[in-house]
């Protein structure tokens, strides 16, 4: 186990979510990243709340955080003139500062304490037994009892993302009892608006969660150990045995263009559910050229037609023309969609069905 890679909090939700999703994941399958100017957003906000707890310094750090990021995406290549400034993008981009600066002061109030304390922020905690590694983004450690806090932009009502900000700080709690040989006292959620939601520790459920993962992994890895980065590697019969198609998961995977099971239950997914995960299957039957150089492409579904328009060279890399009256899987990784008229994206992903 020691030889294979780190298994952060996330990949390890993702693991119980669904096996497949979660490989794809560990072996760092190239994915369409839908990227955006808010999620670089909520980037900065994350990184300026755990440097500000003992930092007075809001702007200087806020626009440090920026202009961080921007080279990094330069580093990357990606277009950052898409993307920043972020004022230019974000139409509430100044409101959304300001409020974080009003909230970052109300904590500060309220995390004073006549105890002398100790805080540790985004610090790496790593299990020896179960290769699970962890960055809470704020210990407090207290005389009378350790605190782990975890920053959220938002902490939605919804059943799925609270399961997994639980773990996530289960996860943390154990990191940290495994390593100081004693439990958190208090486990912490915090969102954007200041609230706080604390967690109730279940010191055996946690245990039994990375028991079952870990037994379940070795053979797991046992059996992809072979594989390189490249899905087409990853045989459709492996694919079968290890994912478990579930609506609720697989509309927000970004896995699902590569994934064989999702393809082939992708009817049943945009069928009733086509609202829900954008997708679509179609035979092409006609394609149009606009002047700006992007085509349209026009299938039938059943019994209605729905066009996708604005779809660039760039996007697709096969004969279309050749194709006509063949099967297609249209996935919208984005999830932009406007009645019946599709607009392609950056990370539309057509695929001729084969
Ligand atoms: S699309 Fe569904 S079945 Fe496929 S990897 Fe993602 S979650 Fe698993």
């Amino acid at each position: 186990m020691n030889k294979l890679r780190e298994i952060s909090t996330t990949i390890l939700f993702t693991f119980f979510e669904c096996r497949l999703k979660f490989i794809f994941y560990y072996l760092n399958i190239s994915r369409d990243i839908p990227y955006s100017p808010n999620i670089l957003l909520g980037q900065i906000q994350h990184k300026i709340r755990n440097r500000l707890i003992d930092n007075n310094d809001f702007d200087n750090n806020w626009c440090e955080i920026e202009t961080e990021l921007m080279n990094n995406y330069i580093k990357r290549g990606l277009p950052e003139k898409n993307f920043f400034p972020l004022n230019k993008f974000i139409p509430n981009y100044y409101v959304e500062k300001e409020k974080l600066r009003f909230i970052l002061s109300e904590n500060k109030k309220s995390f004073k304490s006549t105890e002398s304390i100790q805080t540790y922020f985004e610090i790496k905690l790593k299990s020896k037994i179960f290769n699970v590694v962890g960055i809470p983004d704020l210990i407090i450690e207290k005389k009378s009892g350790t605190t782990i806090i975890d920053f959220k932009k938002k902490i939605p009502s919804e059943i799925r993302y609270l399961k997994k900000y639980n773990l996530q700080l289960h996860i943390y709690a154990y990191l940290y009892s495994e390593i100081n040989k004693k439990w958190p006292q208090n486990l912490i959620l915090v969102d954007n608006k200041n609230r706080r939601i604390p967690i109730k520790l279940e010191k055996l459920k946690v245990i039994r969660y990375l028991t079952y993962f870990k037994n379940q992994f070795i053979p797991i890895s046992e059996k992809i150990k072979n594989f390189g980065k490249d899905t087409k590697n990853l045989p459709k019969k492996l694919q079968l045995e290890l994912a478990s198609p579930d609506v609720e998961i697989c509309r927000r995977c970004i896995y699902r263009s590569i994934c064989f099971p999702y393809r082939d239950n992708i009817l049943a997914f945009v069928g009733e559910n086509k609202r829900e995960t954008f997708d679509q299957v179609g035979i092409l039957e006609k394609i149009f050229c606009a002047q700006d150089g992007t085509i349209s492409l026009v299938f039938t579904q059943n019994n209605f037609n729905f066009s996708i328009r604005g779809i660039r060279k760039f996007s697709y890399n096969i004969d279309l023309e050749k194709h006509v009256r063949k099967k297609f899987y249209i996935y919208n990784i984005r999830k932009t969609k406007i009645q019946r008229q599709y607009i392609a994206s950056f990370y539309t992903v057509i695929l001729l069905a084969t």
